[in-house]
């Protein structure tokens, strides 16, 4: 069985079983968006700019290098 999914940010569809990034949360206190749940789903090329993004602007590396696929 195949499950839909759908890139956030390009909208393009990702085959379920080889998608980047799934992040679902619901935001805590703190957040003007607190009680709010976040849903994210990217393909392998958004993830890929999206850590991109994420490692210029983080004070911390939020990248750690695993092994190759
Ligand atoms: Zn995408």
């Amino acid at each position: 069985m195949t499950i839909k999914v759908i890139c956030n940010r390009c909208g393009k569809e990702i085959d379920a079983n080889t998608y980047s990034f799934s992040y679902h949360q619901q935001l805590g206190y703190g957040s003007v968006h607190d009680g709010d749940e976040l849903s994210v789903d990217l393909c392998p090329e958004c993830t890929d700019e999206l850590i991109t993004y994420l490692t210029e602007e983080c004070t911390i590396p939020p990248l750690a290098e695993g092994d190759a696929v």
